[in-house]
Formats: C-alpha cells, structure tokens, sequence
C-alpha cells in the first residue's frame, strides 16, 4: 500500500511525548512490511541537522491560505528514507514545537497541504492518508473538498489517529478564510461556527466528523472516550460512530528500548543476569547526587508534568511515606510549573532522597528505566503511555493508575499465583490502583514496597515484566489490517 502519514512529531527529529516515539517507529516497521510510508512533518529549528545529509526535493511552492502567503520546500534526510521534512522557517522556527502565537493553526494547515502537493509532484497516489492528532483534523475534509478533482487522490481513504484527545485545536470561526475552506462552510460543524457567544473551528471535532476511520492508541483508551468523563466534550460524536472507532495498542521499539543493547545506559543487562541493573541503579543515584546504599528501593518518574499525569496526588503522602519507608525518588520530568516546584520542594526537604532533574534528557530517561525498582504512573487518563512499557522490559515495576493503555498493559500483582508453575505469568506484572486520588496511590506504592522486601515475589514481577512483549512488529500488521478496512 501507499500510506501517506502527516504528523507534527516523529522522533528522532522532533518529539515532545509519545507521538514522537510512535510516529518514528510505526512507518518503519510497515515499511518493513513492505508498504511505501511516506511520513510529512515540519521542519522545526531544533531539528538536529547532524542525524544525517539533508537535501530538497524538487523546486520550492508558494501555499496560499487566504490572504497569507508562504513559500515552501520539501526536504529529505538520507538517513531516514522516507521522511520528508517541510521548510517554512517563516512557520516552524519558534522556541518550541507547539505555540500559542496567532498563527498556530496555520503552522499545521500549510503542514498538511504542503504533504497534498509534494504527493502530487511526486505522483503518489497514497491508499490511505493517516493524519495525527488535532494537526491534521482538517485534513480528512482538505482532502474531500481541495483535492478531490485529482485522480491521484482516487483511492485515498482517510484515518485519524487521536494520541490525545485533550489537544483539540480550537480557533475562532474568523480565521475559516485561512483553511481555504469558506467555500464549503456549510461541511464545518454549524452550531460551533456560529456560536451565540463566539463562533469557533475545533479541528480534532473537524476530523472525527470527516475521516473514514477513528483510531485511538490503547483498546481502552477507545472506549473511555466514549463516555462523558473521559470524552473531553468530543464524546457525542465519537458515540455516533462507535463502529468505526478502534484502538490498537502503541508498540515498543525494543531497538531503542531494551537493557540488553541500551547504549545510553552504562551497564547492560538481561533478564537472565541482572548485575548490570544493580550497577545502573548506582550510577542513576550518583548521577542525581544521592548517596547510593545497597538495598534501599528507588522510585523513578519520567514525564511531561501536566495535570493528566497525576503527579498531585503525591503531595500530601509523598513526605510521610519517604520517612515511613526511606527509598529514594528519581524524577525527570518539565512542564507545569506547580508540579515542578512541587518536585523542587520534595528535592529540598529529602536532599538525600529524592533527585530532581528539570528538563528533557533522553540519556536521563534510559538511566531512570534501568537503574530505577520501580516506575510510577499515577496518570488520570492515559491514552498508551509508553513508559510502563519500558519499565516492563527494564524489569522495572511499575505503579499505574487503571486508565486506557494503563489497563491494557500492567497486570496486577496477585501473590496468590505466585507459585503457579504453569503459568507464573498470571502472577501479574505490577501494581494498579482503581480510585484515583491520594490514598488509591499511597495504597499502591506501600503493596509494593513490601513486596519488594520479599525478593521471590519481586523477582517474580520482575520476570514477568520482562518476558511481556509489545513489539512493533504485531501492531504494525494491526494497523495494515486497519488501512485496509477503511471504508471509502
Ligand atoms: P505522553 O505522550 O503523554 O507524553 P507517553 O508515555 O506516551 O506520554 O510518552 C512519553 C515519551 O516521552 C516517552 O518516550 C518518555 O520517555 C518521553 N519523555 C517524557 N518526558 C521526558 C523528559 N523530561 N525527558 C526525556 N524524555 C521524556
């Protein structure tokens, strides 16, 4: 198949959270089942031009939305066939990825035509375009209304893939001149655009409407958004067609993520000899500038520190329960400045327990994985998370919250199987609370910390981590199985 895929992140280029990793993993491994992935994405200013040799591809073209005007150039990168940049420093040389400047919509509308036109200069005739996130609500209807006199674009069928349902992209109903769509107001969604207290576009809505397929990244994920509580106001519509709304589980990347050829962590280990995960436990202490004392359980935190991730409700248990039990916590982490100094102020009060390392570090986030006991996800909603993920395969236990890919990935720790020697996977993976709030999480934290006391029942969790496998390879072919499904 020919897939076209257009998405505001891909690593190793650009990435602030899990679409990054997904979207530079996923395209490769269809490829490696021999489809023709051609992946679309800004080409942003961080963007490290040292990841290989980067060249045009053919002549620059002008994008014109309404009465702006940019001109654009597609790039390519020899290291990554495939990947196709689109240069607009006028758009995407700004301090961040994601801004809150005026023309934020427009970033990412001249991101989805500029992928419509290089299609055409290339003559690709995508099967399936996959859009990503509220970047590319609109695209599904571009498509419809502004190519659909191309037969290149014949067969195209549409999928969204939500990673976040909370990021919507909401602009008001004045800037429709910009989508170059004005023409066709009567296909935007009516009583939004002409809200009594301020007409708007919400484009994630836009492609819901739109697409021909809705996936979402865990099954459960797919369901909860379903519901009221967790459908961020998009739930009506996502109800309408719940038949043509899926979840399929993000993979891992295990070339990037396995402790037996991690080359960010300075000692590798395996599930058969774990002497190197004691040695990388040491090093993540030194590192933070802890002291290191055999035996005492370390804690581990990576992520972007934003209300959904539920790091408050560590506030009020977080003191007695470092005193009670003396381990010591690993945190990486930026974002909300509440829940950074949150952080801090723990950091302050328990220098010899808990480290703090405010910002983005890749290396830090390997070394949190290997030399950490235990990794903590107390998320309030969740729509993957690849991080407990990554803690099963570095035979790091994790905590979560039972929410979306949550649920579908962490087992709970049952001691009664235990000692179930035909199948000691029943025995579970980690530990999972139900109730979100303080005491559902302190619950959490204090059954594994005296689980950890009892070395046969932790080997057993940490073995059981280990052997899961969330390869790439099984939910690639899910997703080839899903392009095909996609009604025209
Ligand atoms: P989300 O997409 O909501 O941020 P995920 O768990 O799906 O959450 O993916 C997070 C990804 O971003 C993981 O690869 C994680 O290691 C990485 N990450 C998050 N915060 C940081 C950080 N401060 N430094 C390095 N990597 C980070």
């Amino acid at each position: 198949m020919n897939v076209l895929v257009v998405t505001s992140e891909a690593a190793p280029f650009a990435k602030t959270g899990g679409l990054g990793d997904v979207l530079g993993a996923l395209p490769r491994y269809l490829r490696k089942l021999g489809h023709d992935v051609r992946v679309f994405l800004p080409f942003y200013s961080s963007i490290d031009t040292k990841k290989g040799t980067f060249s045009p591809v053919g002549d620059p073209f002008p994008i014109v939305l309404g009465p702006h005007r940019y001109v654009v150039r597609i790039v390519t990168v020899d290291t990554h066939p495939g990947t196709f940049f689109v240069h607009c420093p006028e758009l995407y040389a700004r301090g961040s990825l994601y801004t809150n400047d005026l023309d934020e919509h427009r970033r990412f509308l001249v991101l989805g035509w500029a992928a419509l036109i290089a299609a055409q200069h290339m003559r690709f005739a995508p099967d399936v375009l996959h859009c990503n996130d509220w970047q590319c609500g609109l695209l599904p209807l571009t498509l419809k209304v502004a190519f659909g006199w191309d037969r290149l674009f014949a067969n195209t069928k549409t999928l969204l893939s939500i990673h976040n349902l909370n990021y919507q992209g909401v602009f008001p109903a004045s800037t429709i001149g910009d989508t170059n769509l004005a023409s066709s107001a009567h296909l935007f969604h009516q009583d939004q655009l002409h809200h009594p207290h301020g007409g708007r576009i919400n484009y994630m809505l836009h492609g819901l409407l739109y697409a021909g397929i809705v996936s979402t990244v865990s099954p459960t994920y797919a369901r909860e958004i379903q519901s009221e509580e967790h459908g961020a106001g998009l739930d009506p519509f996502l109800r309408a067609r719940r038949s043509t709304v899926v979840g399929i589980l993000n993979g891992v990347d295990y070339d990037e993520w396995s402790p037996e050829k991690d080359t960010l962590i300075p000692h590798r280990y395996s599930a058969a000899d774990l002497s190197g995960k004691a040695l990388d436990k040491e090093a993540l202490v030194t590192a933070l500038g802890l002291p290191y004392v055999p035996g005492v359980p370390v804690l581990g935190i990576v992520s972007r520190m934003a209300s959904q991730k539920g790091f408050d409700l560590l506030g009020p248990i977080l003191g007695n329960l470092l005193v009670k039990w003396g381990f010591q916590l690993a945190v990486l982490g930026s974002g909300e400045s509440r829940l950074e100094q949150m952080f801090e102020g723990f950091r302050r009060r328990f220098p010899k327990q808990v480290g703090f390392y405010r910002g983005f570090s890749n290396p830090l986030a390997h070394l949190i994985e290997a030399g950490s006991d235990i990794f903590l996800m107390p998320s309030r909603y969740e729509p993957c998370g690849l991080n407990q993920m990554y803690s099963l395969r570095y035979g790091t236990v994790p905590i979560v919250h039972r929410t979306g890919g949550l649920a579908d990935t962490v087992r709970p720790w049952n001691p009664y199987a235990a000692n179930d020697a035909m199948d000691p996977r029943r025995a579970g993976n980690g530990f999972v609370f139900d109730h979100h709030d303080s005491r559902g999480l302190e619950w959490a934290i204090e059954m594994a910390l005296g689980t950890f006391k009892h070395r046969p029942s932790w080997d057993r969790l940490v073995q059981n981590g280990m052997a899961e496998d969330f390869s790439w390879e099984r939910q690639a072919a899910l997703y080839v199985d899903l392009y095909q499904r996609i009604p025209g």
